[in-house]
């Protein structure tokens, strides 16, 4: 009966993950916790992944999304992987998840379904394998927003407290959330086999991976180095999709990085309210390493990292292996130079010809200056005729707009419209640091749910004008570089 029950939501689990070598998962189950209580579901995620919670009390989605009860077909694991964090290696893995299996919609499409605070496992090290509310909320949000603003990104479905306490500095109530992802597929993941010098995991691991993600690949010559290939496209893309929004990751950490090209492991993150390439909000990044404007440089080490694990499976001589890494590497630097340059012309609604960059740098530059803010500044001008306010009487930016507004008249009469490309690509809202935090207060502190539901909620159509001048587009008072935000733990 009660199997039949969690049937009717219709989880299609088909696990291919666990046909890899053993070394790279645990079989692991959630540890049961004492009264779970459904907080959030996310009904529209679950109707497109052909999930139905409607014929299911929420009593029993709690067992379901705590862990306390499986589904049919459901071989639960822990997967293993490692990382450099902050620059140093260490062996790692889900040290406070468990992949509950992957489900496939109707059209095929395949998912992983992953608990996040669901208990030991065996690579939690010192950690209690837990999750507190404030953190997995944020996760929630903050991925939930990625979404809205077309980013690639693993998704939330449900999130649900435990009824336990969770001890960090003082107790906190603890929670899990359901995290959904095209795959948990690490730079890391890699690099655990390769450190171990496991050629046969890693080459399985290659394949996987390709199957799964890049099956365009599959009848590849040297499937290794297209998968390099591959996933430097994704990343970079996705990094420069970051940059466009403000989005500091804030933890780019080598197991952090999904080969998917999916943003993953929403820690410390923050959007840039003025705009700053140094901007830090991680409390623990003392040196800037993650900082906004680092973070095309973070990727190519990272990538390099991904690529030396490939190394023996681009070549059996090293040398020539290496030679065809540096040789995909040789114009990453300009390479992404020019595609961030493509996406700042977007973001101004320029074509990118004759000195349309040197116009991208100058407003910058007087965004740096004067510390405007990044969202509005952008969103501005692509929605404002007239600049009255203080900071757009700057002479510097006075003689932008002008230059500017020629240059968007010359395009204007070749039939560009550029008022459309930039309301596309510049966001009227993000998610501010302070409503961020003021919505996870009410949520954790005072028990109040609702801010947090209608912020998600407006924060699925971040383009849209009917957001302007709300309380959402407002740049909080004492807003900007002081903002710190903690690890996820
Ligand atoms: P993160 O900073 O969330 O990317 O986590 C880095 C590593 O620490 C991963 O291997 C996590 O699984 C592990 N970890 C983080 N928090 C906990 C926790 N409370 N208990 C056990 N492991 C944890
Ligand atoms: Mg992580």
């Amino acid at each position: 009966m009660f199997q039949d029950k969690i049937n009717d939501i219709g989880f299609c689990f088909d696990n291919t993950y666990t046909g890899l070598p053993e070394a790279l998962m645990s079989g692991v189950l959630p540890q049961p916790v004492k009264s779970p209580e459904v907080l959030l579901v996310n009904r529209s995620f679950a109707k497109s992944l052909d999930l139905n919670f409607s014929k299911v009390e929420d009593s029993l989605l709690a067992q379901i999304f705590s862990g306390n009860s499986l589904c049919k077909n459901s071989k639960t694991i822990s997967q293993a992987y490692a990382g450099h964090q902050f620059g140093f290696f260490t062996n790692l893995g889900d040290g406070r998840a468990v992949l509950l299996g992957e489900h496939k919609t109707k059209k095929q499409k395949r998912f992983d379904i992953q608990l996040k605070g669901s208990g030991k496992t065996p690579y939690s090290r010192q950690g209690d394998g837990r999750a507190a509310l404030g953190p997995v909320l944020r996760e929630y949000l903050v991925s939930e927003a990625m979404f809205g603003l077309g980013i690639p990104t693993t998704r939330a479905l449900a999130v649900v407290k435990t009824g336990e306490d969770v001890m960090r500095e003082n107790p906190l109530p603890g929670a899990i959330l359901t995290r959904v992802a095209s795959s948990h597929i690490r730079i890391g993941t890699f690099q655990f086999a390769a450190a171990k010098k496991d050629y046969k995991t890693l080459e399985a691991l290659m394949k996987y991976t390709i199957k799964r993600h890049f099956a365009e690949l599959i009848d590849s010559k040297n499937p290794a180095l297209d998968l390099l290939k591959s996933v430097t496209k994704k990343q970079t893309n996705l990094v420069i999709n970051w940059m466009r929004v403000g989005f500091v990751h804030g933890v780019m950490n080598t197991d952090n990085v999904a080969v998917s090209g999916e943003t993953i492991d929403y820690g410390p993150c923050a959007f840039l309210d003025s705009y700053s390439r140094e901007a830090v909000f991680s409390s623990i990044d003392y040196a800037g390493r993650y900082s906004f404007g680092n973070q095309p440089i973070i990727t190519h080490w990272n990538l390099l990292r991904f690529a030396e694990t490939l190394l023996p499976l681009i070549d059996k001589n090293q040398k020539t292996a290496i030679e065809m890494v540096t040789d995909v590497f040789s114009d990453f630097d300009s390479m992404f130079k020019k595609k961030w340059f493509s996406m700042m012309f977007k973001k101004v609604g320029l074509s990118g010809v004759g000195d349309d960059d040197v116009l991208v740098k100058r407003l910058l530059a007087w965004m740096e200056k004067g510390g405007a803010d990044y969202t509005n500044t952008f969103c501005d001008i692509s929605t404002k005729k007239d600049f009255y306010e203080k900071q757009y009487l700057q002479e510097d930016f006075v003689g932008w707009i002008k230059d500017w507004k020629i240059r968007l008249g010359e395009l204007k009469k070749e039939g560009f419209d550029s008022f459309t490309l930039m309301q596309k690509n510049n966001p009227v809202i993000i998610p501010r640091n302070q409503m961020v935090e003021s919505v996870l207060y009410e949520a954790v502190t005072n028990n109040n749910i609702n801010p947090f539901i209608d912020f998600v909620n407006v924060l699925k159509q971040p383009y849209d004008v009917r957001w302007l001048d709300s309380k959402y587009q407002t740049v909080p008072k004492g807003s900007g570089l002081g903002y710190k935000t903690f690890c996820g733990t």
